[in-house]
């Protein structure tokens, strides 16, 4: 019995258990929601995406709680990548 709900809560979508693998993607920044400027990488032709430092992870993820640290001001892709749609599902296979 205690092994079936150890096994339950293992598989369960959670970000709680998945170290923020959907930080790892680019993001880009499609409207301004307020994403500090230091945060922020700006490519040749104006794009502009959150930046990634080299462990390749988002700048804005706090590495020790694995909690982004501009939630309020996160961008709208952020917003819109709800826990458990299909895109979560596949970043936490991959
Ligand atoms: S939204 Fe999905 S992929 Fe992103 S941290 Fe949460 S569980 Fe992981
Ligand atoms: S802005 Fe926040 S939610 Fe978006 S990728 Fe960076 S750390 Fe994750």
């Amino acid at each position: 019995m205690n092994i079936e709900i150890t096994t339950l809560a293992d598989t369960e979508v959670s970000c709680a258990n998945c170290e923020a693998c959907c930080c790892r993607l680019e993001v880009m920044i499609i409207t301004d929601t307020g994403v500090p400027d230091n945060y922020i990488k700006t490519d040749r032709w104006g794009g502009q995406t959150m930046a990634r430092l080299d462990d390749g992870w988002c700048a804005a993820l706090d590495r020790n709680t694995m909690r982004c640290t501009i939630y309020e001001k996160r961008p709208l892709i952020c917003r819109e990548f709800e826990m458990g749609e299909t895109e979560c599902i596949a970043e936490r296979a991959n």
